[in-house]
């Protein structure tokens, strides 16, 4: 974990401590299967009967989870077969400046952690390149700006902050480790000791579900000792990424996920967007394919395109699964994986409520969805590196600010070339605040607050083509950014993530299987969309007559020893 206040450990020193420990992986505590390590596996992740070679397989959404979930049964010998609304990648959605169109913005997921080893397994495999990413206070970022109530600090490094801030930093590790045995659990996580993070864990959940994220750090002792205005600091300035306060509502679970799994540091971006991710694995010809004949990928099985948007989703009268696209197409097939929002399968999809359980239901239509937005600018050329001969300082810095804004990155691609500003990412509340206002009125808003805090550096000036915006809760496709559970949601949770394993489903309710970021326990990272498709191709396969294969367990052979425990 490095909180922003936090002195990060030096490169050298972090190698060290893991060719010693282990590295910290997102090993998840509710689940701890090391999915890098089924990925790995020389034997593949299964088989199925070579009759059923070939067999369509329906995957609704070609963003991550939907195209690993395909990528995989592709290579079993199954036929996915895809349906995507819009773009595929989903969440991992790179835009282009018009104007310059190698100049890209990453609107959903930008920054992935090197802990998450599933993720990385596809961006190796696919031979994709990426970059330290430019949180504050990380290696790659030169400057740090923290202005708070009008107040400004600048900091090349950590050790230039103000002492206030190493107090915030201190409550902050003393409260995770007097109430979430922090550093034993990451202990335990970097020796990949499963009975230890389940010993911690469970004994935790109980107590913790009904707890939010302010709960938790208002109760404990050290920042009740350090007073409000570190609580409101550190809901400000927060931890890896920047101010975490609109998380403040959500379950302390769900941050203790991210922290114990340093999903939260040591970030790296894909080089040319994120996009380019789904889009590899779209056009990739695995070498090691079941059945298909060298050469194919998901792009060739599908001419060029996955089908349409999915409408409706029912079981047809010979006990298959029958999926309409919004043009009125049908087909059928044994098994369908859903990997958008699950959200959508009452909202924009009439699916058939007999398929599920009365308690999933629950769950889909309870979970809770973050909303967040981000505004892009392209600018001539990275000014922001000149240096201020008054002050000795960068004329602009990534900045973390109680204004708007909240967090304003600063990425480039080399000096003397066109670079880009996101000037504002935030979340929730702060999100909504630029709903419903145009491009423009946000990027106006935004210089406004960046003013007040660079005076007479002309930003505007520097700004060319048009700006890039998004708010994933008005795209309905999607209808929020990723879920958080409130307090009180872990049972929800635990019935989506556990749905793939149907053994114990009366056969009516079994064949479709959920994937994706909701359905994982750490939404809002990508991580999660990977594993919980492998979870699908799990159930797929053993649905369909297949099996894991000796010597490699999948998740569905370890979820009731590992799995997620049942509150009453
Ligand atoms: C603002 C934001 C920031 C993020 N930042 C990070 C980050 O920095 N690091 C990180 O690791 N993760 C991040 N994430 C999370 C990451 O983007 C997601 O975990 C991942 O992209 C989700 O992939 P998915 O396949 O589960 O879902 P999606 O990408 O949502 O894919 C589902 C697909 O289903 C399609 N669909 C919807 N309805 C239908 C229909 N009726 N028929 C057919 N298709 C349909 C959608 O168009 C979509 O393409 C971020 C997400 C957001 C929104």
């Amino acid at each position: 974990m490095t909180i922003a206040t936090e002195l990060p450990l030096s490169d050298a020193a972090a190698s060290a401590a893991e060719a010693e420990r282990g590295p910290i992986t997102m090993l998840n505590p509710d689940f701890p299967f090391s999915y890098d390590h089924y990925l790995a596996h020389p034997a593949g992740l299964g088989t199925v009967p070579e009759d059923l070679y070939g067999t369509e397989v329906a995957i609704i959404g070609a963003g991550l989870s939907g195209l690993v979930t395909a990528y995989e049964l592709m290579k079993l010998g199954l036929k996915p077969v895809i349906y995507e609304a819009d773009q595929i990648g989903g969440r991992l959605r790179t835009a282009s400046f018009p104007s310059a169109p190698g100049v890209v913005a990453d609107l959903g997921g930008m920054r992935f952690p090197v802990s998450g080893k599933a993720f990385y397994h596809y961006v190796n495999l696919l031979g994709l390149d990426t970059n330290d990413f430019p949180n504050p206070m990380a290696p790659a970022t030169s400057s740090t700006v923290i202005e708070l109530a009008g107040k400004k600090h600048y900091a090349t490094t950590a050790e230039e902050l103000p002492e206030f801030f190493r107090e915030v930093a201190d409550a902050w590790k003393a409260a995770v480790n007097d109430g979430a045995a922090f550093t034993e659990m990451q202990e335990a996580i970097r020796a990949r000791d499963t009975a230890r993070i389940k010993e911690i864990w469970n004994e935790l959940l109980p107590r913790m579900d009904e707890q939010t994220f302010y709960g938790f750090i208002a109760a404990s002792k050290s920042f009740k000792e350090a007073g409000f205005a570190h609580r409101e600091a550190f809901g400000q300035v927060g931890f890896g990424t920047g101010g975490w306060d609109t998380d403040f509502p959500n379950s302390i679970l769900e941050i203790l996920r991210v922290v114990y799994t340093d999903a939260d540091d040591q970030h790296r971006s894909i080089v040319g967007g994120a996009q380019r991710l789904p889009e590899a694995l779209w056009n990739h010809a695995p070498s090691d394919l079941k059945y298909w004949p060298q050469g194919t990928s998901l792009a060739s099985l599908h001419s060029g395109s996955p089908r349409g948007a999915v409408s409706n989703l029912r079981r047809a009268a010979n006990g298959d699964l029958l999926v309409r696209e919004s043009w009125g197409r049908e087909a059928t097939y044994p098994a369908v994986v859903t990997t958008c929002q699950s959200w959508l399968l009452s909202t924009r999809i009439h699916t058939e409520e007999a398929l599920f359980p009365a308690e999933l239901w629950t769950a889909i239509e309870r979970s809770h969805y973050m909303q967040s937005s981000k505004t892009f600018v392209m600018v001539d050329r990275p000014f922001w590196k000149d240096i201020d001969p008054e002050t000795g300082r960068e004329v602009l810095s990534m900045t973390l600010t109680d204004r708007l804004n909240r967090a304003t990155y600063l990425l480039d691609d080399g000096p003397d070339k066109p670079a880009v500003i996101l000037l504002s990412y935030t979340w929730n509340d702060d999100a909504l605040k630029w709903l419903a206002l145009t491009a423009e009125e946000r990027v106006k808003l935004m210089l406004h607050s960046l003013e007040q805090i660079y005076p007479g550096v002309d930003i505007a000036g520097h700004i060319i083509g048009q700006p890039i915006t998004v708010s994933w809760e008005a795209d309905p496709n999607f209808m929020g950014a990723f879920k958080a559970n409130l307090p009180g949601h872990y049972r929800y949770q635990q019935r989506l993530f556990t749905h793939f394993k149907q053994d114990q489903l009366p056969e009516s309710q079994r064949g479709v299987f959920l994937a994706g970021d909701d359905v994982s326990f750490t939404a809002g990272w990508a991580e999660g969309a990977v594993t919980t498709g492998l979870n699908a191709v799990w159930g797929v396969v053993n649905h369909l007559g297949g099996s894991s294969v000796d010597g490699n367990p999948g998740p569905g052979e370890l979820l009731d020893e590992l799995g997620p425990i049942s509150l009453d």
